[in-house]
């Protein structure tokens, strides 16, 4: 990550006056660097640009006869050898190219497409301007009679919304169904909850302090001495409610608060619900066979679960966008300012009813690439001359076909053998790769996983060395493995450490295990090579006898320091004499403050939080990490890091290194083994077991007329065009932004292809290719028709917390809400029917925009909040980093589910509702989940039959809230609650802890934060409130 990129430019460095409608804002926060960045396309650097030469041919098998190709190694075994069947039938008169063929499929079938907008005219026609402080002064108590409502406007607009599905939670006229008063749960004096308050100038505070109750730390916190109590009008909370633009738009000073009004209300129920946007989708695109025939076509939501067929266009799995239809100009971009960006899950797991990719294998000729941009072989090649040449689509280079990948054309143009070779009529699809794909154009050699166990006297003390060694008998029998392989090709290392470093040979012919110690920290050398890296199935024994010895080997030891920098070298050391990629397992607790390379300090300081400085507790204390990330990615060594603090350990100096070589980073607070222990093991299992890709080199080439111009994620990039990995798993994306260089066209789109070169787990090169091809419009309403709000926020998210390590976090709050405003603006000014100025109209596809906005604005990493741990902000900024689209939008927007609605005979998952306290009820069980943490949350009164069902006592009172673990009973209600959990689960890369909360006791409050659409704990504002304050940024914008 060359930190240069993010050197702030001035209108963003600080918030100064200027910041006004015309720059594009696009979530960038100045970054000057790519502006001068070359067309990426042209430049052929890299291993990815290397052109296959005649000179030096593989000495592998033969190249297959034209039609010849096999399935993608990784599952072949599992299922018989099957030729490539192509795209069924029906869809076989459907070009895989969609401009030369228009296919008769909707590009989005969903009913809601029709409605080109969402007017919220019912209730928010009463937000005029000026009532936005003392609305708010009220909005959330709830307490004022829906009888004062607005008048006349109210039916007007209400009028004008388009049909569409049944929406009991949207408002109709005359139907507003208030939330249940706070009260309701949380009477007066029966909780330390309080209705949400709002300070009278109309900015959201946090609750008054309360002398009786202590707030807990976030789940992911440490609880500190100084823990002080919630202060009112302590300052500003959040960029929502402070958006004090200091130049101010057009149209005025930007003052939010206004004179006392008389009292208005917002009903939850009429703003957008994200919970409705997910199920109107799921009702009608779930369970469906979704093809991928259609250049351009919106694609499901990643919360709807359908069954993809790759016909032409990579399966969303592997590339969603923030929007399906590219604006065809800059200017056009820039009046809109919605990030054009895709989200690239390269690895994404694809389903096993689903196609596995086709791997295909020219070889010693090696794939067909444009001889200019050096673009793959895909369906955006244009056959011409008779199939004796071909234009490429990416840049209109016209280059002749190789003689042996020659074929005639039919009457229609297309070669005859296009459904019989995935590079031809597949959105997605693998390359074996030729030496020159290779390292020292040699075969790379199968990678090594190396465990590398802290020994010092914590570790030892809570049995968590124990633990690791017992567990890792079983789970290395579980190395991945090609399927058609008998034995994993994996080899296996191990080291354990605390100020110095022991090595241990187990090697096979061992009686036992051999260690060698290393006290030279200061420049760590690799003691042994022989017998350091084996197969595990070989040295079976002498590595059991190991696992059994080391807890016994260092139960004496006292020593508590610890080095952290040298342990890395030393792995990578490793594998770099054993020329393979790899990846380190660390098992790591404490700051490392032994004298060593990497020697960190205690430099957590509060005092830095909110002000200019605060960017400082993001980055890392020193560059040691820097360049010692720098190192591993050039030699394929990849960082995974399981962090068991009890205190802070600097997340961001030592979370750097697994940050950007691909690694994952997993943080256990305060350790304890009955508790935590199943939640580690579950994510050391899945870590080892996953599938990923080694020594990784991504290369996203386009269509003429735009380029990638920035990259987000677990990746390393010495240019502007390579994006290195030193592994990359099935969980992980890399967001990419795009920018023009000219103008795009409506007739050919803009096609991206995304070419990834790895080594495989069995140590073969490969390249992975997905192929994308977007609309484009000179209408802004296409824009907004095609977007996709859950990658917009993935975008935002990252584009944020990258800049965290630059800029005041207020700036990016700033930058966040004015363009979320300006996005809508422009939506109103130039595609949305004339009406009220003071209604909100949003796009059909943005409609929850906002409140996802909102979560990403309260989530700790932006709130400046002195409360939080520095560490946990850290890691969940590290998190975001590599996020898919389906695990940033559970992060921001957890779900939220009624447990005591359960359909015992029913499979189904029952309804979620939306994340706010209103929701809930005395007599409900909730389960609430967003992907690193599980709420169990129980209503008072909940129903005794469920209790006795769930937990096997008999009462609410008799429930032991200190477990992880729900006990496995007997019954239809536990079976059930534990599958849902189950299913949860499922494909998430993080175990998620689970907490059982009773209404009204203590960690109640931790539940609470993640009830997002009420005011945060520590700031941040409602959804409605939010909803209020980008109205008003809104309408300014349009005055
Ligand atoms: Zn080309």
């Amino acid at each position: 990550m060359s930190q240069q990129g993010y050197v702030a430019t001035p209108p963003y460095s600080q918030p100064q006056p200027g910041i006004g409608l015309s720059p594009p804002h696009y979530g960038h926060y100045g970054d000057p660097s790519h502006t001068a960045s070359p067309t990426g396309m042209m430049k052929p650097a890299g291993p990815l640009g290397v052109t296959a030469t005649g000179g030096m041919l593989p000495p592998g098998p033969p190249p297959p006869g034209p039609h010849q190709f096999g399935q993608n190694g990784a599952h072949a075994a599992g299922h018989p050898q099957q030729r490539f069947p192509g795209p069924p039938p029906v869809n076989n008169v459907a070009s895989s190219y969609a401009p030369y063929q228009p296919s008769a499929q909707s590009s989005y079938p969903s009913p809601m497409s029709t409605s080109s907008v969402t007017q919220l005219g019912s209730q928010l026609s009463a937000m005029q301007i000026n009532s936005y402080g003392s609305g708010m002064a009220h909005a959330g108590s709830g307490m004022a009679p829906p009888s004062q409502g607005p008048p006349g406007p109210l039916s007007a607009t209400s009028l004008q919304t388009p049909p569409r599905p049944p929406q009991p939670s949207i408002l109709q006229p005359g139907s507003q169904v208030l939330p249940p008063p706070p009260t309701t749960l949380n009477g007066p004096g029966a909780s330390p909850l309080l209705p949400p308050m709002y300070r009278p100038d109309g900015l959201s505070g946090p609750p008054p302090p309360n002398s009786q109750y202590q707030p807990p730390p976030l789940p992911g916190q440490t609880l500190g001495a100084g823990y002080p109590p919630q202060q009112a009008n302590s300052g500003p909370q959040m960029a929502g409610a402070q958006l004090s633009y200091p130049g101010g738009f057009p149209g005025g000073p930007a003052q939010l608060a206004g004179p006392p009004q008389p009292q208005k209300k917002l009903d939850p129920d009429s703003i957008p619900s994200p919970i409705q946007v997910i199920e109107n989708d799921r009702a009608s695109r779930g369970g469906q066979v979704y093809a991928t025939n259609t250049r351009g076509q919106i694609p499901p939501l990643v919360t709807t679960d359908c069954i993809i067929q790759d016909q032409g266009n990579a399966s969303p799995r592997f590339i969603r966008c923030t929007t399906y239809c590219f604006p065809c100009t800059s200017d056009m971009a820039k009046q809109a300012q919605i990030p054009l960006a895709a989200v690239i899950k390269p690895f994404a797991t694809i389903p096993s009813n689903e196609s596995p990719l086709y791997l295909v294998n020219h070889g010693e000729s090696g794939p067909v690439r444009c001889n200019r941009c050096k673009a793959y072989m895909c369906p955006f090649m244009q056959f011409i001359e008779g199939g004796r040449r071909y234009q490429c689509g990416f840049c209109n280079c016209v280059n002749d076909v190789p003689p042996f990948y020659f074929q005639h054309l039919d009457h229609i143009g297309r070669r005859l053998d296009h459904y019989e070779k995935p590079e031809l009529s597949l959105g997605s699809y693998e390359y074996v790769a030729t030496l020159d794909y290779c390292r020292k154009n040699k075969p790379p050699n199968p990678p090594a996983f190396i465990f590398m166990i802290d020994v010092s006297y914590s570790n030892i003390k809570n049995g968590l060395v124990k633990l690791i060694c017992e567990e890792l008998k079983t789970m290395l029998e579980k190395l991945p493995k090609e399927e058609q392989e008998e034995m994993s090709a994996i080899r296996v290392g191990f080291i354990t450490y605390n100020k110095v470093l022991h090595f241990f040979n187990v090697k096979s012919n061992l009686a036992q295990p051999q260690m060698m110690v290393v006290t030279d920290v200061g420049e760590v050398f690799v003691p042994l090579l022989d017998g350091f890296l084996v197969n595990y199935q070989e040295s079976q024994s002498v590595i059991h006898n190991l696992l059994d010895q080391i807890p016994d080997m260092f139960a004496d030891s006292n020593e508590n320091e610890t080095v952290f920098a040298p342990v890395i070298q030393a792995g990578m050391e490793a594998l770099k004499a054993a020329d393979c990629p790899g990846k380190l397992f660390i098992f790591h607790s404490s700051l490392p403050t032994a004298e060593a390379p990497g020697k960190l300090k205690n430099r957590d300081d509060k005092k830095l939080v909110n002000t200019d400085k605060e960017k400082i507790l993001f980055q890392p204390q020193t560059n040691v990490y820097d360049s010692l990330a720098k190192d591993c990615v050039a030699h394929g060594c990849s960082v995974t890091l399981f962090l068991f603090p009890s205190q802070y350990v600097d997340v961001a100096s030592l979370g750097l290194v697994p940050q950007l070589t691909g690694g994952t980073l997993y943080k256990y607070n305060n350790f304890q083994m009955h508790l935590d222990r199943q939640q580690f093991l579950n994510d050391l299992r899945n870590d080892i077991e996953k599938k990923i890709g080694f020594d990784a080199i991504m290369r996203v080439r386009t269509s003429t007329g735009f380029r990638a111009t920035d990259f987000f994620g677990g990746i390393l990039m010495n240019n502007t065009t390579d994006v290195e990995m030193a592994a990359i798993d099935c969980d992980k994306a890399v967001t990419v932004e795009f920018k023009h260089d000219d103008k795009l066209s409506e007739d050919t789109g803009a096609l991206i292809q995304c070419a990834v070169l790895y080594t495989t787990i069995s140590g073969q090169r490969r390249l992975r290719i997905h192929n994308l091809g977007l609309n484009c419009s000179s209408q802004l309403a296409d824009l907004y028709k095609s977007c996709e709000t859950d990658a917009l926020i993935n975008f935002f998210a990252k584009s944020a917390f990258k800049a965290v390590l630059h800029q005041p976090l207020k700036v990016i709050r700033e930058i966040l809400v004015n363009q979320t405003a300006h996005m809508l603006a422009c939506y109103r000014k130039n595609c949305a029917s004339p009406s009220a100025a003071s209604q909100l109209i949003l796009p059909d596809s943005m409609k929850v925009l906002p409140v996802y906005m909102n979560c990403l604005l309260k989530n700790c990493v932006l709130l400046s909040r002195p409360e939080i741990s520095t560490d946990e902000r850290a890691y969940q900024r590290q998190l975001v980093m590599t996020m898919g689209v389906a695990d940033s939008q559970l992060f921001f927007y957890p779900q939220l589910l009624p447990i005591h609605t359960l359909d015992v005979k029913s499979t189904m998952l029952p309804a979620a509702v939306r994340c706010s306290e209103s929701r809930l009820s005395e007599e409900g069980i909730f389960l609430l989940a967003n992907g690193l943490h599980m709420f169990l949350w129980l209503g008072v009164s909940s129903p005794p039959e469920l209790i006795q069902g769930i937990f096997n006592v008999p009462s609410f009172a008799h429930i032991n809230t200190d477990m992880t673990l729900l006990p496995e009973v007997g019954n239809p209600y536990s079976q059930q609650l534990r599958m849902i959990m189950g299913i949860i689960q499922q494909k998430r890369p993080y175990s998620m802890k689970l907490t059982i909360v009773k209404q009204r006791e203590q960690p109640e409050m931790v539940f609470r934060q993640f009830l997002v659409e009420d005011k945060g704990l520590y700031g941040g504002s409602s959804y409605v409130d939010f909803l209020c304050c980008v109205h008003k940024e809104i309408c300014q914008l349009l005055n």
